[in-house]
């Protein structure tokens, strides 16, 4: 090889000698399975500039990861390395985008033409609901998302959703819509995301001159997070190293987070049974964590039963021990990250902090701690709360509910879910008022008097309109986090996302769940609806940029490979870590408490581990006990704080949400007078300034120590005589 761009003795000194030795191995395959924080990321870094300073061409190397955030970050770490003599780069990619480009050269192969289209989510979900509505077949059944999901996981099961016609119903109707799915995509000369994997390994399959290409193109191939590659994945990779055999693989069984995902943590053992002549090093040495961190994670992972035993030792000092805060519920929870993280920002950037949850609902109480301190945060994977679709959803019937003339509102949720409500019809409705200088609510009256609409549409739109004066109604009647809670019965929007049965339905319940239990502030306060939904609409971003110093927000899952000084896991309860939908099976267990090392790894300083005694759940208080992973920490390496009996200054808990209803309804109605001091669960002790109205509609007003004045209604007031 010809003189390298860089000086190869510089580029080692910076390695361990099992690292130097995995770097300096670059022919023949190498297998690389270590422990968190070991270097595995830096041993490919250093391996591409390696092989360059080498002398190598950088077109011959390929790198191969999971997530774009993972695939930037391996592009600035080589940048740095190779500095000034960065030309021409190597191509380091995830398994999709480098899926694309081998599309983009032979797509023809398969009878697409070059400028094929790339169908996201969104555009598949429009597809399948065409062809479920041409096929006649009932969507609410079937709907379009869950008919999506089937098909995805069907065809990384078995190949080919076609064969699953033998399956009952729901096998029958997705592999009747998978037929026309495929035919819809090839007319419209598209491809989707899964075809992106799917369809570069069929031509490596299945065509010689492009497998011939790729393998002689591609001299060096190396995969980073290699435990989480799927099957398709890892069967493209072997194929195009069976020529050179050049094969770097860098994983950690112990990290494996995605089989939800059709990944196999198997495949990394199935590298030795395919090349038998395999390199295999470890690395056993960690950099990036205290001692302390370190041996709390290997607690906890070393109960697990489908695993190879390996334990990191680490140089580093012993560090702080684990601070485990008990919390009383979830919004303490949220204030004591925010305060440790507002103390401990005295001394370092805000982008040295991080915290993790399990479920992205988990971010709304941080969130909003955070901005009440005005602290930045970004929250990476995922929308922030009041930006989510279902939040935004439920937001917009509210705004309709209490206002009837809400045009934005109601265009956001008249077909949603579904009613057969088309564009068409909406946008005859609000011409129509337009013409009449007539507001929405009295405008959609007029029009379905007047018969301006054909009588199907008429009649849906009609439904509509008595479900929303249904629930105008009801919302008098109801404490607000009821009345969301009937909502999300009534106009079946829960129902629908059950039905689906995704993952992201999942979710979106969950976020649901989160939405009733902020609403629960409001059950009792006077025009509680009104102030719910400002408080909606003025949660708005702190700085949308994402760029400068901010705390970071994310899940479990994609926090994968990064690393954070100080880092904070909150939600350490059963049924959050691990997740009740793990609960009943080894497996499922085993990922979840994999999931939490992945989390306690990614702690270079200092960690907080924190859970809550009770937390709100539709709207109901309900205690979590703690998860078990936290009984798997010897108690010497971890400081408790909080939970103690008076320490933490704040009201007693009572209960809330419709437990609180209950009660309500038993005891006599309590008589307030002005000067009484009282004790709210939420706003905390204050002051009785006096009453107005009588029976029903009597309230009370109270000046509370911290939040200052509420109108109360008494029939929902959760008040207390202090003391
Ligand atoms: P993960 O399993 O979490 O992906 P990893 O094995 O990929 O971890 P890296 O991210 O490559 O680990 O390394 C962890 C940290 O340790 C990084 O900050 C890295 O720069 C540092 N590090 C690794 N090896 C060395 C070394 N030999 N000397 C100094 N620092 C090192
Ligand atoms: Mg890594």
């Amino acid at each position: 090889m010809k003189k390298g761009i860089l000086n190869t003795d510089e580029l080692l000194a910076g390695l361990n000698e099992a690292q130097r030795e995995a770097v300096t191995t670059v022919s023949g395959p190498l297998l690389i399975l270590a422990g968190a924080g070991s270097g595995k990321t830096r041993v490919i870094t250093h391996r591409i500039a390696y092989l360059m300073a080498m002398g190598e061409d950088p077109e011959v190397i390929l790198a191969l990861t999971f997530t774009n955030k993972a695939a930037q970050e391996m592009r600035e770490r080589v940048m740095y390395l190779l500095g000034q003599d960065w030309r021409r780069s190597p191509f380091l990619s995830t398994f999709h985008s480098f899926g694309l480009w081998v599309l983009r050269r032979f797509a023809h192969h398969l009878g697409y033409s070059l400028d094929f289209n790339v169908y996201d989510d969104s555009d598949q979900l429009v597809v399948v609901r065409d062809i479920l509505k041409e096929l006649d077949v009932d969507d609410r059944r079937f709907t379009p998302r869950g008919v999506l999901a089937a098909m995805g996981r069907a065809r990384l099961a078995q190949g080919n959703p076609g064969e699953l016609a033998a399956e009952g119903d729901w096998g029958r109707v997705v592999a009747q819509v998978y037929g026309h799915y495929r035919e819809f995509l090839r007319l419209h000369n598209a491809v989707d995301f899964d075809d992106l994997i799917f369809l570069p390994l069929k031509l490596l399959e299945e065509d010689e001159l492009v497998r011939d290409f790729l393998q002689r193109r591609f001299r060096h191939i190396m995969v980073d997070e290699y435990q989480d590659t799927n099957t398709p994945q890892y069967r493209i990779v072997r194929i195009m190293a069976e020529k050179h055999r050049n094969l770097c693989v860098v994983g950690d069984d112990d990290q494996a987070i995605y089989s939800w995902r059709g990944a196999d943590v198997r495949n990394i053992f199935l590298f030795e049974r395919d090349f038998p002549e395999a390199k295999v090093v470890r690395l056993e040495e960690n950099y990036r964590s205290t001692q302390t961190i370190l041996e709390v994670a290997w607690h906890v992972v070393k109960e697990n039963t489908l695993r190879k035993e390996k334990r990191l030792y680490t140089a580093n000092p012993k560090g702080e021990p684990v601070v485990l805060y008990v919390a009383r519920d979830e919004r303490d929870e949220a204030n004591y990250v925010a305060s440790k993280i507002q103390e401990l920002s005295r001394e370092r950037p805000l982008s040295h902090f991080a915290v993790f949850y399990r479920t992205n609902a988990q971010s709304r109480p941080l969130e909003e701690a955070l901005a009440r301190r005005g602290i930045p945060y970004r929250v990476v994977g995922g929308l922030r709360f009041y930006d989510r679709k279902e939040v935004k959803d439920v937001v917009a019937y509210l705004r309709l509910v209490e206002n009837p003339d809400d045009v934005l509102a109601f265009r956001r949720v008249v077909n949603v879910p579904r009613r057969g409500i088309g564009d068409r019809t909406i946008e005859r409705v609000l011409e129509f008022c337009r013409r009449g200088s007539l507001p929405l609510g009295e405008g959609l009256e007029v029009a379905l008097e007047a018969g301006v609409l054909p009588s199907v549409s008429r009649a849906r739109l009609f439904s509509f309109v008595v479900l929303m004066g249904e629930l105008r109604e009801a919302s008098r009647e109801m404490p607000l986090s009821g009345f969301i809670d009937h909502l999300l019965d009534r106009t079946g929007y829960r129902k629908a996302l059950e039905e689906e049965g995704t993952v992201e339905a999942q979710s979106r319940l969950e976020n649901l769940r989160e939405l009733i239990n902020v609403a629960v502030e409001y059950d009792d306060v006077d025009e509680g609806l009104r102030e719910f939904i400002d408080r909606a609409s003025l949660a708005t971003p702190l700085d949308e940029g994402g760029q400068g110093d901010m705390v970071t927000l994310m899940t479990l899952h994609s926090a994968k490979g990064l690393e954070f000084p100080v880092v904070f896991m909150v939600g350490m309860e059963e049924g959050f870590l691990p997740h009740a939908l793990s609960l009943d099976s080894l497996a499922g267990l085993e990922e979840e408490r994999r999931l939490c090392y992945v989390g306690i790894t990614r702690a270079q300083e200092i960690l907080f581990l924190v859970r809550t005694r009770t937390r709100l759940y539709y709207g109901r208080e309900r205690a979590f006990p703690p998860s078990r992973f936290l009984n798997s920490i010897p108690r010497e390496l971890v400081k408790v704080e909080g939970g103690g009996p008076g320490l933490p200054q704040e009201p007693p808990v009572v209960a809330r949400g419709r437990a609180a209803t209950r009660s309500r309804e038993g005891g006599a109605p309590l008589q307030w007078r002005r000067g009484d001091r009282v004790i709210h669960p939420i706003f905390g002790p204050g002051k009785v300034l006096g009453t107005q109205g009588s029976g029903e509609s009597l309230k009370v007003r109270v000046v509370f120590d911290k939040v200052g004045e509420k109108l109360l209604v008494v029939r929902f007031a959760r008040l207390k005589r202090e003391g």
